[in-house]
């Protein structure tokens, strides 16, 4: 006994140590300054929904028990499990009987049919009693103290909505591990999320809150007040997709903001596989887009349109309420939002790609029969100057992109300059989008394809017939000719790059 009761003791100091170590680990993901900033000592009460379909016992229960330790006792007021139909068996009086018996303040609502989590989501907000909704996906993980981060800005403006950062949990092994220091939520026009820098302003100020146009997904927090101001989510949206959109509009465009916070952090297992078949509703995330954008985007709708055509024929639905709402709450329009909010949105995914300045063959003025050429037998990483053809062997067809690279016809490839001391070779990289040492630049009016920030150029050896870089000077070797430059789009080039990347120097 005595022994076992030492082995007790010697198990539970273990425990204890592990549980430290990885408190302090989880805790040393948090910028420095989280541990000392002050939060407001009267928060607002919370209530938690958790919408889950066929979770698993663990995930969901380290859901609950992280949202439990790790937030101030009094601030919980409630936790509201949806079950969104689920088939498992221990989902149903297994979970039932456990959290009779071990989770006062946890409350099970199942919908009577698999109705997505939009559905859920707001079955779960209708019974809430508390001043603040925050909303997680049922395979998360609260971290140290990510609840006041969320609750005090609301609490100085109810219509503050409040994301925190998302974390990651393996899917393999559940280890803990940051995603990144942050980012602004966006989307391009397929409606596919993406991220923006955070801005140079908010970057000097972490790790206060900053302004972030779209939110990820299910990790939020909204006071109670402003969710239902804002008519919840649109209770014409299907399963899911979408609906995050529809929020953030709805919050920006109608008198609200939304913020990241830096020091409140959430892990989220990003899944493998989705572990439900899909229901059987139609394309109901082309429908959910499609009420989207009718009814918040105004004239932005048709860039999504363009992208995805068969949207248009897609039946949105009746939109008369959704459109009475954003009447009653003189909510502003879209390109408000595109242009105070998501500014440099259009900039980093432009709705048309703009064209390209220039195409075709490229050739030395005074050779006008090589052109550069990007299929050199085994050496196909190096440029270099051949008899111009169109054959099998040959690639001589070049794009001078938007992104102000020079991109071959047929692969995504682009000139690329590993290393830009004079006389080094021009190689062939995978194309980055953007910037860095695939930045080049044509001038009609002098003939010169100057690299980078526009000290060096173009220019070739006659012997061996490839290309290099070396500095601009002018001479015939450093001239060049371009099948078809499009003036306008020339003219046009600074204006849209320094939207982008701010303004060049002329080179
Ligand atoms: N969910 C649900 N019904 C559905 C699909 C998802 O209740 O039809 C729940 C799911 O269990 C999770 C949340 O909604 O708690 C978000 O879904 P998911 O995690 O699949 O989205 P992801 O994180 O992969 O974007
Ligand atoms: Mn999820």
């Amino acid at each position: 006994m005595r022994h076992q009761l030492k082995n007790f003791y010697r198990m539970k100091m273990l425990y204890l140590m592990e549980h430290q170590n990885s408190y302090q680990k989880i805790q040393r993901y948090r910028h420095k300054k989280c541990q000392s900033k002050k939060y407001l000592a009267s928060l607002p009460t919370v209530s938690v929904v958790v919408p889950f379909h066929n979770e698993h016992w663990s995930t969901l229960l380290r859901t609950v028990y992280s949202v439990l330790n790790r937030s101030p006792e009094h601030l919980i007021k409630e936790i509201f499990l949806v079950d969104d139909a689920s088939t498992k068996d221990f989902l149903k009086k297994k979970l039932d009987d456990y959290v009779e018996k071990n989770l006062k303040k946890v409350k099970i609502v199942r919908v009577k049919e698999r109705s997505g989590l939009i559905t859920a989501r707001l079955a779960g907000a209708k019974l809430a009693t508390a001043d603040v909704l925050v909303f997680l996906d049922s395979h998360t993980e609260a971290n140290v103290n990510w609840l006041p981060p969320l609750l005090d800005p609301i609490a100085r403006n109810y219509r503050t909505v409040m994301c925190p950062f998302i974390d990651v949990v393996a899917h393999d092994t559940f280890e803990y591990r940051a995603q990144d220091e942050g980012a602004r939520g966006a989307f391009d026009w397929e409606f596919f999320y993406k991220r923006l820098p955070i801005l140079p302003k908010d970057l000097e100020n972490m790790p206060e809150p900053f302004e972030s146009p779209v939110m990820a997904g299910g990790l939020f927090a909204i006071s109670r007040r402003f969710f239902w101001e804002l008519g919840g989510y649109d209770p014409g949206l299907d399963i899911w997709g979408g609906e995050q959109y529809e929020l953030s509009f709805k919050v920006w465009q109608c008198g609200g903001r939304m913020l990241d916070a830096p020091c409140s952090r959430v892990g989220h297992i990003y899944r493998k596989f989705a572990p439900f078949p899909n229901p059987n509703h139609g394309d109901f995330i082309g429908k959910n887009y499609r009420r989207v954008a009718e009814v918040w985007m105004d004239e932005y709708a048709e860039y999504l349109y363009q992208h995805r055509s068969h949207y248009r024929r897609i039946d949105p639905g009746d939109l008369t309420e959704q459109k009475e709402l954003r009447k009653r709450l003189n909510c502003k329009p879209f390109r408000w939002f595109m242009t105070q909010v998501a500014f440099d949105l259009i900039g980093k995914y432009p709705p048309v790609e703009p064209e390209p300045f220039a195409k075709g063959t490229i050739r030395p003025e005074s050779h006008p029969q090589l052109c550069v050429d990007a299929r050199r037998g085994k050496q196909m990483d190096k440029l270099y100057l051949k008899s111009c053809m169109e054959d099998a062997q040959s690639e001589q067809q070049f794009i001078f992109t938007w992104h102000k690279d020079i991109r071959s016809k047929s692969r995504n490839i682009c000139w690329d300059l590993p290393d830009s001391t004079p006389l080094k070779p021009v190689v062939l990289y995978s194309c980055h989008l953007g910037g860095g040492n695939q930045l080049w630049r044509y001038r009609p009016d002098t003939k010169l394809l100057k690299h980078g920030d526009g000290a060096k150029c173009l220019d070739w050896n006659r012997e061996t017939r490839d290309l290099y870089i070396n500095w601009c000077d002018g001479s015939a070797t450093q001239r060049w000719t371009v099948d078809s430059v499009d003036q306008k789009m020339m003219a046009q080039w600074d204006k849209v790059m320094d939207r982008v990347t701010g303004p060049t120097n002329d080179y």
